[in-house]
């Protein structure tokens, strides 16, 4: 039975990767922080099958620890402090935990694992000021943001573990992705938990910062089978996963009010303070090599996307009306 290793198991990407690699016969390991909260939601429907052990980014000790027990065969660093509104408030800790967080998962790898695949969460905000539209596998990197530093960094990193040491390492440089598992915080999630308050009559206005941005939105679950993708090549490299469409926020507005019945104008109210300091503008995706090389394939449409996630909080909020 092949052993897999996730950290960043209670996020998003982590928990649909984690059912994904359950339902390929894998015994699955997370590393969680030890936190004084309920057990993680993301993890409910799966928790019975996994082997949790904690652990913190902050503390080598623990990932050594993580790694000699779980004996992966394939490693998937998805932990990070992951947004990047946070990173310009606390820069510190997004570099501590996303940068030299995974300088030393890998070291725990390294003396641990050897022989173990790693794979790396790499991100399109690395791009950052990207000089050319749209970007790819060899796109210089102009990060615009702690965020983005610090996965440059951390991106740096497993390439050189890669070339020094001979480690099997692949970099997922993904796209931003989404959908019903999203944090809260993230402005595709607070859009669809918005509609669905203001459906239920809970709330009647949603604020956001710049209406404008636009982004390269994909589905979580389908990102999260380009990852394993990756760990199952010839060899180890580094790919780009992508829609190769663009998307602006008042676009996602517009197609998640429109499917609750409800029309956007009518609520969301813009707030310049809530821009961030640095953004980004014309990040696009080429996926092209991870198509023709291994076979990914995107599956959800934008529209589609977007639904779902309406459809989730919609369901969420009916339930918890239910039980109040
Ligand atoms: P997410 O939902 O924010 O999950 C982040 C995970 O990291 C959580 O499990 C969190 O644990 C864990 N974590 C944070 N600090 C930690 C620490 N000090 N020690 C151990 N674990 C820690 O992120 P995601 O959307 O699933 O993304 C997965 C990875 O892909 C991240 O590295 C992210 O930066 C990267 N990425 C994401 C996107 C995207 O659009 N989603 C795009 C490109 C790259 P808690 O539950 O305890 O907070």
């Amino acid at each position: 039975m092949t052993s897999a290793l996730i950290t960043g198991i209670t996020g998003q990407d982590g928990s649909l990767l984690a059912e994904f690699l359950l339902a390929k016969g894998y015994r699955v390991t997370g590393l969680v922080r030890r936190t004084s909260g309920d057990f993680p939601w993301r993890l409910e429907a799966s928790r019975s099958r996994l082997n949790l052990i904690d652990g913190d980014l902050l503390d080598s000790g623990s990932l050594f620890r993580a790694v000699e027990l779980a004996a992966p065969d394939e490693v998937y660093h998805l932990a990070a402090q992951s947004f990047v509104g946070a990173s310009f408030d606390q820069p510190e800790l997004t570099a501590n935990v996303t940068g030299l967080g995974t300088v030393r998962m890998i070291e725990a790898v390294r003396r641990c694992a050897p022989h173990a695949r790693f794979y790396q969460a790499s991100s399109s905000e690395m791009f950052g000021d990207a000089p050319h539209s749209p970007q790819r596998e060899n796109t210089p990197f102009r990060p615009r943001s702690p965020y983005g530093a610090a996965k440059v960094f951390a991106h740096h990193s497993a390439v050189n573990a890669r070339e020094a040491h001979g480690m099997w390492v692949s970099c997922g440089i993904l796209f931003n992705h989404e959908g019903p598992r999203r944090g809260i915080e993230f402005v595709t999630r607070r859009i669809s938990h918005a509609v669905a308050r203001i459906k239920f009559g809970l709330d009647s206005e949603l604020t956001l910062g710049n209406l404008d941005a636009r982004r390269d939105w994909g589905s979580a679950t389908d990102y999260v089978e380009a990852m394993w993708l990756m760990m199952q090549a010839d060899e180890p490299s580094d790919w780009v996963v992508a829609t190769g469409e663009s998307h602006s926020v008042r676009e996602f507005c517009e197609v998640a009010f429109a499917y609750a019945g409800l029309n956007w104008t009518d609520h969301v109210r813009v707030d310049p303070d809530r821009r961030r300091p640095t953004d980004i503008t014309g990040l696009i995706g080429d996926a092209t090599r991870i198509e023709a090389e291994l076979g990914w394939v995107r599956k959800t449409s934008f529209k589609s996307l977007v639904e779902q996630m309406v459809d989730a909080d919609l369901a969420r909020i009916a339930q918890n009306l239910g039980k109040g």
